[in-house]
C-alpha cells in the first residue's frame, strides 16, 4: 500500500531519512507516448546504468507490460542480471552492446543475449565460444557512422561483414541487427545528423549486398525518437523519454511531448536551527548567513548522487517555499538557508519531481549543475531506497 496527495505523488514513506519515488504508470504511458509519435517500429526499453537509476528489473518488467519487445544494456553484468531475474528470451529480446575482452561470450549464449560486434577482436572472441559451447549467436552489426566512439569505422566495414557473412553461412551466428548511434539527434540541425543517416545507409546498403538481412536496422536514441522520424527504421531505442524527462530542454520540455518524470527524490528534515548573521555554512565556509536566519539540515549528499556542482545553488522545495543548497553539498549531508522560516524537522524535502507540487524538476538540478538531466536521476545512489508505485507487474 502506499500513500497518494491529490496529485498523485506520493508522500515520503514513514521513518526513511530520503527516498527516491519511481512512479512505473508514468513509465508505460511514457513508452506509449513515444509509440504514439513512431509509425511503426518495434521498442526498445534502455535501462542499462540500473535504468538510468530506476532500477533495471522493475522498469524492464514494466516496458515488457507496455509492449517492449527489447531491452537494452550496456554491459554483460547488466544483461545477466536481467535474465537471472526471470526474463525470459521471449518475453524479451536483450542487446548488450559494450563487450571487452573475456566477455562473458560463453553465458551470454547461454542466457540468449544479443551481441552487438563492433571489431573483429570481438567477433574472434565470440566465435570462439559460439564453438566451445555449440550455441549459435545473434549479433547486431554496429557502424560507426560519425559518433567516433564505439562501432566499426567505414574502412573497416566490408571485412568485418564479410566474416559475419562468413561465420552466418557456417551456421555460427545469425547477423539479426545492423546499427548504429547519434552523435547529436540532441542538437536539432546539427550537421552530423544528415551525415550520419547517409552513412547508415551505406553500411546498411553494403551488409545487404553481402547476404546480411537484419531482422531490426536501428538508430535512434530518446531525441531522434522524437524528432527524426526518419531514424526509426524497425526498432527505435529510447532511454531518457522512457523516464519521463526531456532530451532536447530546449526545444520541448517533458509535457511537450506527452512524457512525465518517473523519479521523485524528496528526503526529511534533519534539523531546523537559528544562527547568527555572519555564520559560515558548511565545508570551506563558501556561504555566510547575511543576517540572522534558520538552517535546514538535508540527509543527502555527494554520495547518495547529489552533485558537489550543486553547492550554493541546487533548489529545493520544503511546504510553499523554494530554497537553494547554502554552501557546500558534503558527503552525506547539504544545508539550506530558510530564510527565517521554521519547519519541524521531519518535514518533507522535495528535491526534485514531476513538478506538480511546486518542486524543481531534475532539469532545474542539471541546469544549476551545468550538466544533464540523464547525470542528475543516473547518479542517484545505492543508498537511496527506492519506493515503486504504480507497476502492474
Ligand atoms: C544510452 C543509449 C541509448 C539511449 O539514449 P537516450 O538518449 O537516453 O535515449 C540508445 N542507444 C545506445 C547505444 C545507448 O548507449
Amino acid at each position: 500500500m502506499t500513500t497518494a496527495n491529490t496529485t498523485g505523488t506520493p508522500a515520503l514513506t514513514e521513518g526513511v531519512r530520503a527516498e527516491a519515488t519511481v512512479d512505473l504508470a508514468a513509465l508505460r504511458d511514457n513508452l506509449a507516448a513515444l509509440r504514439a509519435r513512431t509509425n511503426g517500429p518495434e521498442l526498445m526499453a534502455v535501462v542499462k546504468a540500473d535504468a538510468y537509476g530506476h532500477g533495471a528489473l522493475q522498469c524492464a518488467r514494466e516496458a515488457i507490460a507496455a509492449g517492449a519487445g527489447w531491452l537494452g544494456t550496456a554491459t554483460p553484468q547488466e544483461a545477466l542480471a536481467l535474465r537471472a531475474a526471470g526474463i525470459r528470451p521471449d518475453q524479451a529480446r536483450i542487446l548488450c552492446w559494450l563487450w571487452t575482452p573475456g566477455g562473458p561470450w560463453e553465458q551470454a549464449l547461454r542466457e540468449s543475449v544479443d551481441i552487438s560486434i563492433s571489431g573483429q577482436w570481438a567477433l574472434d572472441e565470440l566465435l570462439a565460444a559460439v564453438r566451445a559451447t555449440g550455441i549459435p549467436a545473434r549479433v547486431h552489426l554496429k557502424a560507426d557512422t560519425g559518433l567516433g566512439r564505439n562501432g566499426c569505422q567505414p574502412h573497416d566495414w566490408p571485412d568485418l561483414v564479410d566474416n559475419a557473412a562468413k561465420a552466418q553461412a557456417d551456421g555460427l551466428l545469425r547477423v539479426v541487427g545492423v546499427w548504429s548511434h547519434f552523435a547529436a539527434a540532441d542538437e536539432p540541425g546539427h550537421p552530423s545528423i544528415q551525415s550520419q543517416l547517409d552513412s547508415f545507409a551505406q553500411a546498411l546498403a553494403f551488409a545487404e549486398r553481402s547476404g546480411i538481412d537484419p531482422e531490426v536496422r536501428h538508430l535512434a536514441n530518446s531525441p531522434a525518437t522524437l524528432l527524426l522520424p526518419q531514424s526509426h527504421y524497425d526498432l527505435v531505442r529510447p532511454g531518457l523519454a522512457m523516464y519521463g524527462l526531456s532530451p532536447v530542454p530546449d526545444v520541448g520540455t517533458p509535457a511537450d511531448y506527452g512524457l512525465r518524470p518517473v523519479m521523485s527524490l524528496a528526503a526529511r528534515l534533519a534539523l531546523v536551527k537559528h544562527v547568527p548573521a555572519g555564520h559560515g555554512v558548511s565545508y570551506g565556509h563558501h556561504y555566510v548567513t547575511p543576517g540572522p536566519t534558520t538552517l535546514g539540515l538535508i540527509p543527502l549528499g555527494y554520495a547518495d548522487g547529489i552533485p558537489r556542482h550543486a553547492s550554493n545553488t541546487g533548489p529545493v522545495q520544503i511546504g510553499s517555499g523554494r530554497y537553494r543548497v547554502a554552501g557546500r553539498v558534503a558527503m552525506d549531508q547539504f544545508v539550506v538557508d530558510l530564510g527565517g522560516e521554521t519547519f519541524e524537522v521531519g518535514e518533507e524535502v522535495l528535491l526534485f519531481g514531476p513538478g506538480d507540487r511546486g518542486e524543481p524538476t531534475a532539469e532545474d538540478w542539471a541546469r544549476a549543475c551545468g550538466t544533464l538531466s540523464y547525470e542528475i536521476i543516473t547518479r542517484i545512489g545505492g543508498r537511496v531506497p527506492r519506493r515503486y508505485v504504480g507497476g502492474v507487474q
